[in-house]
């Protein structure tokens, strides 16, 4: 069943629905007929990768998944990162390591997997990059046309794994918000499935294995806090739906994660709506941010993510380019985990929030790795011969 996360209508899904027709707002999916048990939790160790969690997921009986092998990526602590920012206890959830490079995977697995159990015969979504090369992925998989309209600025390597997972790429002038009006009026001429975050339900239920997992991985506990570099807001979403499913089933107890935010201070309209009190975010004008991921000027789930944070005691905080770049580039070679600049700015959001006393130094606390760091750099830089 889907519930409205604005007005609270509700109606029963067919899989292949957009937002409320009321007012506009995303839907969140509910399950109101399967209520996972503790006997489930025992027998995930069975499964494996994010459809190991298909008791919370919008699969029906008898249906597979359409997969790339996508979760079950590595939670490390970070020692020598966590001395120099001034944590004791940090650790990075390395997302980089999904098919496609990202945590795009769970999201687009879990929409592709729905739409096309559902009929959907082709695919078209407005990206910032690494959403568009896992649609091209996922709908390579299924065998279902993927268009894809990306920023001409997009980072060149992702834009060509579009092009590799055979991807039909459309380049445009703009930023995100322009590409998500190509793909509607693409949608509404071809009839094909928009995969845009949150304008269909069930890329939100793939990103809850974020949080799924990290409680796995900890042995049903939680940190004390999650810093995550936030752009559509999913992630943030997701987990923090994650965690209440996971209470409800009795699954978890005792206080959830602080949930904190990082933008870049090129493209930060959370930031600006946290720190106003306002409950909902304002476009930004002319976003600029090598972290194309962040590039999100007015997200359908803003005023969603404005209460996960808010609901969990959180904060948000925003990072100069500069500077959350060369926090990806110390933290690569300093890991070999490889850092996307999203990742860097979790990393930095991190050294922030600690220096203006929201972290304590002795608190546990997990930075999201969104993506791999190759999917920005182009071949060069080498030594001269
Ligand atoms: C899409 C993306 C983000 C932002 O993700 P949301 O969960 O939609 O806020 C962050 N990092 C990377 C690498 C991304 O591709």
């Amino acid at each position: 069943m889907l519930e409205c996360s604005d007005c609270g209508t509700r109606r029963s899904a067919d899989g292949l629905e957009t937002v409320c027709e009321a007012c506009g707002m995303p839907w969140l999916v509910r399950y109101p007929a399967r209520a996972p048990t503790l006997i489930d939790r025992t027998e995930l160790r069975r499964g494996h990768g994010m459809w190991r969690f298909r008791a919370f997921l919008p699969l029906l009986p008898g249906e597979e998944p359409i997969t790339l092998g996508e979760g079950d990526t590595p939670l490390l602590r970070v020692q020598r990162i966590g001395e120099r920012l001034g944590l004791e206890n940090l650790w990075v959830k390395d997302e980089g390591s999904n098919p496609t490079g990202s945590f795009k995977a769970r999201g687009i697995g879990a929409a592709v997997t729905r739409a096309v159990a559902s009929g959907a015969t082709r695919f078209v979504l407005p990206t910032a990059g690494n959403a568009g090369v896992a649609a091209a992925a996922y709908g390579a998989r299924a065998g279902v046309p993927v268009r894809v309209y990306a920023p001409r600025s997009t980072p060149p390597t992702i834009l060509s794994q579009i092009l590799a997972y055979g991807g039909d790429l459309a380049l445009v002038d703009g930023h995100i918000g322009h590409c998500g009006q190509h793909a509607r009026a693409y949608a509404s001429d071809t009839g094909a499935v928009d995969l845009s975050t949150l304008r269909e339900p069930y890329r939100i239920e793939g990103k809850k294995t974020l949080g799924f997992e990290l409680a796995l991985q900890l042995g049903w506990t939680l940190p004390d806090a999650i810093v995550y570099p936030a752009g559509g807001g999913t992630g943030l979403i997701g987990m923090w739906k994650a965690f209440g499913e996971l209470r409800d089933a009795g699954w978890i107890h005792g206080r959830l994660p602080r949930m904190y935010a990082v933008q870049s201070t090129g493209c930060a309209p959370v930031v600006r709506a946290f720190d106003a009190g306002a409950d909902e975010c304002q476009p930004w004008e002319d976003p600029r941010t090598a972290a194309s991921g962040l590039r999100v000027p007015a997200p359908l789930g803003g005023r969603l993510m404005l209460q996960s944070l808010r609901e969990s005691g959180g904060a948000a905080v925003a990072i100069d380019d500069a500077v959350l770049e060369a926090e990806a580039r110390t933290a690569t070679a300093e890991t070999g985990v490889d850092f996307s600049p999203e990742g860097g700015a979790a990393l930095a959001g991190a050294r922030e929030l600690l220096a203006r006393g929201i972290l304590d130094p002795a608190n546990h606390v997990v930075a999201f790795n969104t993506g791999a760091g190759w999917l920005y750099r182009e071949a060069g830089g080498l030594p001269p011969t």
